[in-house]
């Protein structure tokens, strides 16, 4: 009969041959809590929540559909159905405010776009806040906004940037998305598949 030896058995015979049991005790906890708290501190939770007007609040329900933390929750309030987040559950991600034609939800780090005509450029790129330095070619005339993500950018200000600043547009995302849906959602309401829908002109 062959007895097989797992192989990560070597490394806890090699510290108990190098330690005492007692050592091996604080070796083996303080690993599990160093372990736990670079979980902890490298979880999703980086960004302060959104800010949500409930008196721009329409009930559309967009916002709580979008939401991939399931931070929104349809309640009433006041007597109105309203948008309620839990400042628990919300990460910061800001996709919310995609979803929100109502301009209702907002957050620090979203950037004031310039919809000035006298504001004319050759591209405006809508750049997620997580992509790779870049530089653009110094003949293009470009304008950049920096979003939390591109999840957070809203079909009517993308229309009204291209009424009237600029011809083209560039969204410019990483492969996976550090909040799971923003780039697909992005992506489907510009392929008209979810709402608030893009304009058929994009
Ligand atoms: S998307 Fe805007 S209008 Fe619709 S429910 Fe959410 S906050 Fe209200
Ligand atoms: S910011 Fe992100 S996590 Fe917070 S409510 Fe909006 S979609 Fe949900």
């Amino acid at each position: 009969m062959n007895t097989t030896f797992d192989w990560y058995y070597f490394f806890g015979y090699y510290l108990m041959k190098l330690f005492s049991i007692n050592q091996n005790w604080i070796i083996l906890i303080g690993s599990g809590v160093v372990l736990v708290s670079f979980l902890l501190l490298s979880n999703e939770k980086n960004r302060e929540p959104v800010f949500i007007d409930l008196d721009k609040c329409d009930a559309c329900n967009l916002c709580s559909y979008d939401c991939p933390y399931e931070a929104i929750d349809m309640l009433m309030k006041d007597g109105k159905r309203k948008a309620i987040l839990s400042l628990e559950k919300c990460v910061g991600c800001t996709i919310c405010i995609g979803s929100c034609d109502e301009h209702a939800i907002s957050h620090p780090l979203f950037p004031q776009y310039n919809f000035e005509q006298s504001n004319k450029v050759d591209m405006t790129v809508f750049s997620c806040s997580y992509f790779p330095q870049h530089e653009f070619p110094r003949e293009l005339n470009v304008q950049e906004y920096k979003v939390p993500c591109l999840g957070s950018v809203m079909a009517k200000d993308v229309q009204k940037i291209l009424d009237n600043n600029s011809e083209k547009i560039a969204f410019l995302g990483c492969e996976d998305c550090y909040y799971r849906l923003g780039k697909t959602w992005a992506i489907n309401r510009f392929l008209r598949k979810r709402a608030p829908l893009f304009s058929k002109k994009i």
